[in-house]
């Protein structure tokens, strides 16, 4: 199966679209398919929730980059992540969302499911 190449824009930007339709169970498939650890490094639980989930799939959250020269502009640079709590000792963890869009885009193309971006580019197939 050919990977989604989250290196070029249109990539990138599948990539992030795919996030609109995975679940927090997706969230965690995923951590477990690239062998992540389930249980919190600081108090062991194993219950784990998304922050800022939304009632489509899970929103990224951004985090602001420093320019060439290390000045850190508002709505500058981003890092797009998705964020987990630990409910149990509120331990805070980033993986970078468009990791996870790309496996999610991946895991519908082998099954079938439409990946269709008609609304974002204007043009339905
Ligand atoms: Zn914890």
């Amino acid at each position: 199966m050919a990977e989604l190449d989250i290196s070029t824009q249109e990539g990138f930007v599948k990539a992030i679209e795919a996030l609109k339709r995975i679940s927090d169970n997706e969230v965690g498939d995923f951590l477990a398919s690239r062998g992540a650890k389930p249980n919190c490094p600081f108090c062991n639980s194993m219950k784990w929730g998304v922050v800022n989930p939304s009632r489509e799939g899970v929103t990224p959250l951004a985090l602001n980059l420093p320019d060439q020269i290390g000045n850190l502009i508002v709505g500058g640079r981003s890092l797009l992540v998705v964020q987990i709590i630990c409910q149990q000792c509120a331990f805070v963890r980033s993986h970078a969302a468009a990791a996870i869009g790309a496996w999610k885009y991946d895991k519908d193309q082998a099954s079938g499911k439409s990946n269709d971006l008609g609304d974002l580019f204007g043009s339905k197939t």
